[in-house]
């Protein structure tokens, strides 16, 4: 297929498709879609070979927060029935970042929902990351906590994060339709600030909201234009009891031409299967490892995961290896500059729900798949053992 020759060209030298041949990717016919896969497995394989990174979420706050974005299970007025606890103290956080280094996870993500940090909030963190640190060799820290205010990214570099997550989740043209309480802007802000302070800027979006194809290349393209090291692609997880309870549109296959217009664009960062890996691609989740090279082992924010062995095996199966402290995730012409990572969703993010646009191969009216989704009620929060 020509399109697919010239994407694999275009993504070894590292240079922007167009908008044309973004869409194209997502209109492919599943007759198509295991070209699409080997295609942007080669792309995968020149700037990662075929390491995996794994990443482990820490929910520090759990919902009970003000913002309304709709895919969020923490949101404002949201009746799913999740965890709901305020913040941990660095110990317990860095027990629950341990459970998932000791499971093979070399960064920890640490979330916290709400709109954005209190300074107050940032010290809390600092000790935290300063807890996790200490524990734990060589290991890398991201943190999510929604929109900083000036000079908190600084303060967080200087604690010790490696990293900042926070998500663009959709395009700019649709963003009010998710969220009113901020603003598409105030999230490039952020993602910005965070660029600004020397951390890794980790930004990504969720697919599966009611948006179009063109939303999507719109989304990716706005997040290219950012410049992150890691792209964490959530599909929307509709929990019972948010607005987007009812959108159970995507498929297996449309999210492997999600993920692979994704690599396109962004050919050599650090592409992350976020929150609805489970859900959404299920047993297609090996397949998705040839154009994502980064996963997150364990639970999410407030569903679960499948086992974290389960993980580990899927990997060696696929003929993949999970990436080792001693090794370099990011190509070395990011690495000097930086490095970086996390899950979808702002202080949130990852774990969304969502409903999808166009979906190129599905023919027939989705079902909801609620059997699918299991509120997190282990791990942090909890007396119980996490999953790693
Ligand atoms: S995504 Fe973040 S800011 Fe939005 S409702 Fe959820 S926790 Fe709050």
């Amino acid at each position: 297929m020509d399109l697919l020759n010239t994407l694999v060209d275009k993504g070894l030298r590292r240079e922007l498709p167009s908008r044309e041949e973004a869409l194209a990717v997502l209109a492919t016919t599943d007759d198509e879609l295991l070209d699409v896969v080997a295609a942007a497995g080669k792309v995968r394989r020149q700037w990662f070979g075929r390491r995996v990174k794994l990443n482990y979420l820490v929910n520090l706050k759990s919902g009970l927060c003000p913002e309304d974005c709709s895919y969020c299970s923490q949101r404002l007025g949201s009746k799913a029935e999740i965890l709901k606890y305020t913040w941990l103290k660095p110990d317990d956080a860095s027990k629950a970042a341990a459970a998932g280094v000791a499971g093979g996870a070399k960064r920890v993500c640490l979330v916290a929902s709400g709109r954005g940090p209190t300074d107050k909030d940032v010290d809390r963190v600092a000790q935290t990351i300063d807890a996790i640190k200490s524990q734990n060799e060589g290991v890398e820290v991201c943190a999510c906590l929604g929109l900083l205010s000036d000079g908190q990214a600084e303060r967080l570099r200087g604690a010790g994060a490696d990293a900042y997550n926070h998500n663009l989740n959709t395009s700019e043209a649709t963003y009010g339709d998710i969220t009113t309480t901020h603003t598409y802007a105030d999230r490039v802000d952020t993602v910005q600030k965070a660029h600004a302070a020397g951390l890794s800027a980790c930004s990504g979006l969720i697919a599966g909201m009611g948006e179009s194809d063109a939303d999507l290349v719109d989304v990716v393209f706005g997040l290219r234009e950012l410049d992150p090291d890691s792209v964490p692609v959530n599909f929307l997880i509709p929990f019972e009891g948010t607005p987007l309870a009812k959108e159970w549109n995507l498929t297996p296959q449309r999210c492997l031409r999600i993920l692979a217009m994704v690599r396109f664009v962004c050919p050599d960062v650090e592409v992350r299967i976020a929150g609805g890996r489970e859900v959404h691609l299920r047993s297609m989740q090996p397949l998705a490892l040839h154009i994502a090279n980064s996963i997150f082992l364990g639970d999410y924010l407030t569903s679960e995961g499948q086992a974290g062995r389960a993980d580990l095996d899927m990997i060696a199966d696929a003929g993949f290896e999970v990436e080792g402290t001693d090794q370099v995730t990011l190509p070395e012409h990011r690495s000097d500059a930086a490095g970086c990572a996390s899950e979808g969703g702002s202080a949130c993010g990852s774990e969304s729900g969502s409903v999808c646009g166009s979906p190129s191969g599905s023919p027939e009216a989705p079902e909801a798949r609620t059997d699918l989704v299991a509120v997190r009620r282990r791990g942090a929060g909890t007396d119980l053992a996490p999953n790693a």
